[in-house]
């Protein structure tokens, strides 16, 4: 991939991670090697879509770029910090820097807490602000992800899903992170919540200067979305361009049938959409 435009947020340099599971059935050890010698370079202010089959190591790449895992070998540079080699203060400090969103904010929000404390948390933990000045960040951050004020003292399961969903952007942008991270954070939402998410993540991309991952299984999702794409298969990124490179000339055999079950899949909707007219 070309680096020459932009400087580079952070590097990946030969990441692995393997797994020890148990066989089933023989309980003998396996090793999976989620991540094979993964080379990646993520350039500051746009951003890049991790595609590929269920399995294939995404979710693995970017929990390791999230620093919620460990990596069995490898470096990830953030400048001129090697993030693999930090210890626990210095792994707390990067999680100013560097957020996630998940799927299921269901499981990833505390069903006891209310909207505005689910938010204001990891001010709290970071220790950063009074109780009021927290208080007042977060509802300044429900406006921004467009939740209303009075919603507040809502528990996750008063709201709906795509609600949901906007509160766990809100809680995360709450540190103000330079790197949002999303593992298929839009993938449960019907359509019409994609698309209004999806132009609210660009909104706040260019007021706050954010880069983004953008992990999905399906290159429908990035089409609008990506500057670049990196498609993973088996543990490795088998490709790695920008977004319409990718779709004007998929090199890679997998990319290829990637995209060709996504155009036919485009084909559907849009056949529907033809006789519904008719
Ligand atoms: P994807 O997100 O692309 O579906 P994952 O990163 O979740 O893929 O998984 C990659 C591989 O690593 C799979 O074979 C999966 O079974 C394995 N794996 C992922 N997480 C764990 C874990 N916590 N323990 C053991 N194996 C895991
Ligand atoms: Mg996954």
């Amino acid at each position: 991939m070309n680096e020459q435009n932009g400087s580079i947020l952070m590097r990946v340099s030969n990441l692995s991670k393997e797994y020890v599971q148990r066989h089933p059935l023989t309980r003998s050890k396996v090793t999976v090697h989620a991540l094979r010698r993964v080379n990646l370079a993520i350039r500051q202010g746009a951003t890049l879509a991790v595609v590929g089959e269920s399995g294939s190591g995404k979710s693995t790449l970017v929990r390791c770029l999230a620093l919620i895992e460990r990596t069995t070998s490898g470096e990830i540079w953030w400048g001129d910090v090697n993030l693999t080699a930090l210890a626990k203060q210095g792994l707390f400090n990067m999680r100013r820097r560097v957020q996630m969103v998940f799927q299921d904010p269901t499981s990833a929000l505390n069903p006891g807490m209310r909207a505005d404390e689910i938010i204001e948390e990891p001010l709290a933990i970071q220790g950063i602000g009074t109780n009021r000045e927290r208080r007042r960040r977060a509802l300044e951050l429900m406006e921004e992800v467009r939740l209303p004020a009075k919603w507040a003292g809502k528990l996750p399961m008063e709201l709906s899903g795509g609600q949901r969903q906007r509160l766990a952007i809100a809680r995360a942008l709450a540190l103000g992170p330079e790197l949002l991270i999303f593992d298929e954070a839009l993938s449960n939402l019907d359509l019409a919540n994609q698309e209004t998410i999806l132009r609210l993540l660009k909104e706040l991309q260019s007021a706050h200067r954010l880069t983004y991952i953008h992990v999905a299984h399906d290159l429908r999702m990035v089409e609008d979305l990506a500057d670049e794409v990196a498609v993973m298969d088996e543990g490795e990124i088998v490709e790695h361009k920008t977004a319409q490179e990718i779709f004007m000339h998929p090199e890679h055999s997998y990319t290829q049938e990637l995209l060709a079950a996504s155009l036919s899949l485009k084909a559907i909707v849009e056949e529907r959409r033809v006789a519904e007219f008719a």
